[in-house]
This record gives structure tokens, sequence and C-alpha cells, in this order.
């Protein structure tokens, strides 16, 4: 009798956002344990506590079995350099299949290594376009896909866009979001975070009935906590001129007079504010007697795990952001989201979700918000196969495999 191998997969994390779509990859292959062998490798493209190592603490990620600590730096160089430390890796392991999630750096560079050493490779996210080159992000896609032998795409407009760049149909999987898997595992947990009493938005010692529950900060009837407004900024067309992020806070600084603006600050949000002197305006405090007091403001604060952000999200009157992924989670949430961007490469979000472009225009922000402070909010639905178990049709794909 002839025992089958298993199959090799080598799984690539780099960045924040990674982490929360290989969780649950992880997860469906441990339950598939006696068909695959699997490696974790971490390129250390995000490696601080805040960014990494916590998101593996609460999404319940083994310890990578390889850390190329690569770190920051220019894309060409980061690039070059999780090529350079990748390459042994896949030559030593010989996996079957490399499976990169995503459109960071980590994920067009480990999919060219792989490509080029004849692995096949797997894009988990596949097929997403904004059709706007000058985003880094657009780059990575194109040339990811590109190359792919396995393109996992989250929404029907991935699937046209990958036809008419050509793939060829057996390629292209529609297999849902597994963004949104961990979003479905983790909620119930992140609904049990301190993260409402950690900033305030509830009374410190009790979480009951309010009395300021109908606050004329925002309309969440029986809301248990202070009405708020999450924001983040990450893009570089959003935080990389002076001139333009200073517009952008300003709005938001109106925008924190109507409603307490919660913004957990990227790093690289961070390095740019504090290098171009734009944090005068903001608080790094605020206490609960000064919101029930309707002295609304910015919080500057840094980044929040994954368990506080979709805690906080999950209960925010609406969300402002820049960020691909939290477009999604919006919508999966029900949440208004207000996205400062002209482009979306999720447009299902915006033809079925939560979600308005609004681009980075004060003239326009400032009527969106007020729109939904009166209650104007947009209602949503949940796309098809949002449901929480994308990663186990992807395992299941990549299974069958001959
Ligand atoms: N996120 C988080 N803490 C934060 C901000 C974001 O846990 O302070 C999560 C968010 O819920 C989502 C992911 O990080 O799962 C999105 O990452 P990011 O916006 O950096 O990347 P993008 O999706 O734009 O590539």
């Amino acid at each position: 009798m002839t025992v089958s191998r298993k199959l090799r997969l080598l799984l690539v994390a780099g960045a924040r956002p990674n982490f929360v779509k290989i969780a649950p990859l992880m997860d469906a292959l441990r339950a598939r344990a006696d068909r695959a062998e699997t490696l974790l490798v971490h390129t250390g493209q995000h490696y601080d506590e805040a960014l990494s190592k916590s998101f593996f603490d609460q999404l319940g990620i083994p310890r990578p079995d390889v850390n190329l600590e690569v770190g920051s730096a220019s894309h060409a160089k980061q690039t070059a350099e999780v090529m350079t430390r990748f390459e042994p890796v896949v030559v030593d392991w010989k996996p079957d299949i490399v499976v990169v999630v995503g459109d960071v750096n980590s994920t067009v560079a480990c999919a060219l290594v792989a490509a080029k050493l004849g692995v096949r490779v797997a894009h988990v996210e596949a097929g997403l376009r904004s059709f706007d080159r000058t985003m880094p992000e657009e780059i990575n896609r194109l040339l990811t896909d590109a190359i792919s032998d396995f393109l996992f795409v989250t929404e029907p407009s991935g699937v046209e866009n990958l036809q008419h760049e050509g793939v060829v149909a057996e390629k292209i999987h529609l297999v849902g979001n597994v963004m949104i898997d961990s979003l479905k595992k983790f909620l119930p947990i992140a609904r049990h975070s301190t993260a409402l009493r950690d900033y305030h938005l509830v009374p410190p010692e009790e979480q009951g009935n309010m009395p300021w529950a109908d606050s004329s900060f925002g309309k969440l009837p029986g809301a248990q906590h202070i009405p708020f407004a999450l924001l983040t900024l990450h893009r570089p067309s959003n935080v990389d001129e002076p001139e333009k992020l200073g517009k952008l806070l300003d709005v938001l600084n109106e925008i924190g007079r109507e409603i307490p603006v919660f913004f957990p600050v990227h790093p690289r949000t961070r390095e740019r504010l504090d290098r171009f002197g734009l944090t005068r305006w903001a608080r790094t405090s605020w206490t609960h007697k000064e919101l029930v007091h309707k002295h609304a403001c910015v919080l500057l604060a840094p980044p929040v795990g994954y368990l506080e952000f979709l805690h906080l999200m999950s209960e925010a009157t609406f969300v402002l952001t820049d960020s691909g992924g939290i477009q999604e989670e919006t919508t999966a949430l029900g949440v208004p989201c207000l996205t400062l961007r002209d482009n979306t490469e999720r447009p299902i979000t915006v033809s079925q979700g939560t979600n308005q472009l609004i681009g980075a225009d004060p003239e326009k922000i400032f009527p969106a918000v007020k729109a939904i402070l009166r209650g104007e909010t947009k209602r949503g639905r949940v796309p098809d196969l949002w449901d929480g178990a994308a990663a186990q049709r992807i395992i299941a794909i990549l299974l069958d495999t001959p």
C-alpha cells in the first residue's frame, strides 16, 4: 500500500493586515494536519509588539517557524531583503506551494522568489484593483497576481479584473474573505475587551445602563457608552505631504468638536506627524467626565490590539479610514464607514456594504459626518461568502491539488 505524501505548504506573513488573514488559514490547516505540513514564515516587515507580537498572541497564531527580521526600509531595499532572505528557506524546505496574502511588499517579494524557483504560488485576496498605480499596494497586487497559480478572490469584482487581465478561469477561485473569518471568530471575544473602559468611553467602575445613553454626540439608540468616531490613517497619499495632512487634520479637528474621535496612530503616520510638527492640536488623554460634558476632541493613541480595535469598531457611531481591510470589516459589522480616498480596490463595500468613498477633500468630509450625526446612515448587507468559512474553502482547494 502506498502512503501519499503530505502537501507541504509554506505560509508567509509580514505586516499587520497579513496576520489577521493568516490566522484563519493556520486554523484551517491545523484541522487538516493529516494532509498538510506547514511552515510559517514571518518576514519581519512589521516587527514590534503593537503591530506584530500582540496580533500573534491575540489571534492565536503559532510562533513563526522562521523569522526573516527584515525590518523597515525603502520599498526597493525591503523587497530585495525579503527576497534575499526568503530564497534559502524555500530551497531548504522545498514547499509544494507558497501561500501569500494581501498586498504588502512581503507578498510580492515571496511570490517572486517562489515562482522563480518553480514553486507554485497561492495568492489570498487576489484580483483587487484600485486602478491607481500611485499606490504601492496596487503594484504589489498586479505583480503577485501575474505570477500566481491559485488566485483566491474575496468579491466578484476581483474575478472580473483577473479575467480582463487574461488569467485563465481554472486559476480563479471566488472563496470569500479570510479577514472576515477572523472577525466572525473573534468578535464575541473582542466584546469582552476593556477597550471602552480603557479609553474612558464608559465610567470607570460600571458598564451598566448609562444615563447619557441618548447623548447628542451621536445617534446610537440604547448605546451603553459615549458615542464616538474611530479614525485610522496611514496611506502615503494622505500622510506623506505636510500640507495635505495638515488640511485633513484641520477637518478631523472640526469633527472632533462634534463627536469624540479616537485615533490610534499607525507608526508611519506618527513619524510624519512628529516630523511635520502637526500634533499640537490633538489630545493624548481625555477623561470620562470631559466626554460626558461634551468636551469632545481628537484623541491620539498608540495603535491598539486586534481585539480592542474590533471592539471599538463594532461600537463606533462611524469609522473614518484610508485602510483597505477596515472598509471590509465595517461592512461586515454594519458600521458606517467614510473612506478618505478617491478610489477603492474593494468596491463591494460601497455597492453592497456601509462604505462611502469621500476622498480627502475637507469640503466633502464634514457634510458626510454631519449627515451621519443626523442619523442619515448608509445601510448595507454582508457580501456573499463573507461567512467565516473562506479559509476552509481555500485549504480544501489546495489539498485537492494533484
Ligand atoms: N487594526 C488594529 N489596530 C489598529 C488599527 C487597525 O488591530 O490600531 C486592524 C484592523 O482591524 C484590520 C487591520 O488592522 O484587521 C488593518 O490593517 P491596516 O489598516 O494597517 O492595513 P490595510 O488593510 O490598509 O492594508
